[in-house]
């Protein structure tokens, strides 16, 4: 989705106006938060979880340059070859070339976020290289020709009806069933066939460890092994932020990775990559490549406040327990990453005079925060990024600082903050609003939106400071 060809207010609109988008999260979420409740059913115990994941990731984000310098060095060791890329249009042009490097024309695809970052799929098909996806979840949107709408679980907007319509619609030869294991048996016949004969395979990447120079993907399906281990090219693509300093941080970052994204102790498989087939073995890519993207992330990773975000490890739990990200679903937010983080990261990366608006898709509630397994906290960071929305433009460090600011905003602040510096009229003004409130609710000009979803309240007719001069301060 083009950043300048989205329209939040009318996309909202679209999502609130749909009673199917809010019935399919409402179960979906409702399940997914029960199954972690359910995990982590001991406070205490995921507390110190919590406080070890935090650390863990600030302590490889402090640590980040050194850290992707070492992954780096000990990737080329182990036979992987790394490429950087600064930008999606770069990382695109780097897979595009070893898939041609390969006289590969198609690539069998494990899940992957930061290949919905580069618009992947998209720009392989404009260069005549066909992406199949592989992840049911992908699979499906793919043969949709929709955006995801989950960090983990990309078909969350569409339930089982939608999905066996779809198939009896797309995939010749396949009678109208809505059995899930007859649903996924048609999926599965589809890709074996695809595994079996691509020439190049790829994938996500949840963990590089810079100390072994090992990429780690976490999967429930098997479609992750079978995309980078049957073709004989294995492409695997990471935002900066995935590298771990050692391997023995992985067991409390994976369990707050499954827990807080489906509740599972452990994930069906965990695939570690750490070099290509070697002479003597009988499977397993012929070569394997790195892509690190930065995309922004160099970026968001000097605000000292801002590069918190980098420690998120895409679980979604911030997505499950959001009450708005709950009513508006995935594809409201025009983003790859909705929900809290999406509205933290995306402005960063997209811009704020893009996607600014974003950071206000949220109540502040903190329910994001309260679960996030690191520790992100969500509501600072979406108040931080709408304080960049409206600041005096200048040398800040998100892209469009004060993109959105409002000369008639700007200037209700001031009134405002001059009225405050002047108890007497201050005092005055309240006594006329008490006179005015309860009497009529302001439906006009830029209070017309604002008091759609809400009543004007009626305010006391004496202030505090009034009745504590008139009656004195009662104590006991
Ligand atoms: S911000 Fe936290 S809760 Fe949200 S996806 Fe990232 S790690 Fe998970």
């Amino acid at each position: 989705m083009a950043a300048d060809s989205f329209d939040f207010p009318a996309a909202l609109a679209k999502a609130l106006a749909d009673p199917q988008i809010a019935g399919n999260f409402k179960s979906a979420l409702g399940g997914l938060r029960g199954k972690r409740l359910a995990l982590f059913a001991d406070p205490a115990e995921l507390a110190r979880l919590r406080a070890t994941g935090k650390a863990l990731k600030g302590r490889t984000l402090s640590r980040l340059p050194e850290l992707l310098v070492q992954l780096e060095a000990n990737c080329t060791r182990n036979g992987i070859r790394v490429h950087w890329a600064e930008t999606t249009e770069e990382a695109n042009r780097i897979v595009l070339s070893i898939l041609r490097a390969h006289g590969a024309d198609t690539v069998v695809k494990g899940k992957s976020m930061v290949s919905e970052e580069m618009g992947l799929n998209h720009f392989l098909e404009e260069h005549g290289v066909t992406p199949v996806e592989t992840d049911l979840g992908e699979f499906i949107i793919q043969l949709a020709h929709q955006p995801p709408s989950h960090i983990t679980a990309p078909a969350l907007h569409m339930n089982r009806k939608q999905v066996a319509e779809l198939f009896s619609k797309c995939i010749p030869d396949t009678p109208y069933t809505e059995d899930v294991l007859e649903l996924n048996a048609i999926a599965r016949r589809v890709l074996r066939e695809k595994f079996r004969t691509a020439k190049a395979g790829l994938s996500g990447v949840n963990f590089a460890v810079a100390e072994t120079g090992s990429l780690v993907l976490v999967e429930n399906e098997g479609n992750g092994r079978m995309s980078t281990h049957c073709p004989d090219v294995h492409i695997a693509l990471m935002g900066l932020e995935k590298v771990v300093e050692k391997l023995e941080h992985l067991p409390p970052l994976m369990r707050l990775l499954t827990g807080s994204a489906t509740g599972q102790l452990l994930s069906t498989y965990v695939n570690v990559v750490s070099g290509p087939r070697g002479p003597h073995e009988l499977d397993g890519p012929r070569e394997v490549h790195l892509v690190i993207l930065d995309n922004g992330r160099s970026n968001m990773f000097q605000d000292a406040e801002l590069s918190g975000s980098l420690r998120c490890i895409r679980c979604g739990a911030c997505l499950n327990n959001c009450p708005v990200y709950s009513r508006l679903g995935g594809h409201a937010y025009g983003s790859v990453y909705p929900g809290p983080i999406g509205s933290v990261i995306t402005p960063q990366m997209e811009g704020l005079d893009a996607k600014g608006d974003l950071s206000f898709a949220s109540s502040l509630c903190g329910a994001c925060e309260e679960v996030c397994p690191v520790m992100i906290p969500l509501a600072r960071h979406l108040r931080r990024i709408r304080s960049e929305c409206e600041a005096a433009p200048g040398q800040g460090l998100v892209r469009g600082r004060g993109a959105k600011r409002c000369a008639v905003k700007t200037l209700g602040w001031r009134l405002w903050a001059f009225v405050e510096r002047r108890p007497w009229l201050r005092e005055r003004l309240l006594a006329l609003a008490a006179r005015l409130t309860g009497r009529w609710t302001p439906a006009v000009g830029p209070l017309a939106a604002w008091s759609q979803a809400r009543t004007l309240p009626k305010l006391a007719r004496k202030s505090l400071r009034q009745r504590v001069r008139e009656e004195g301060v009662r104590h006991g």
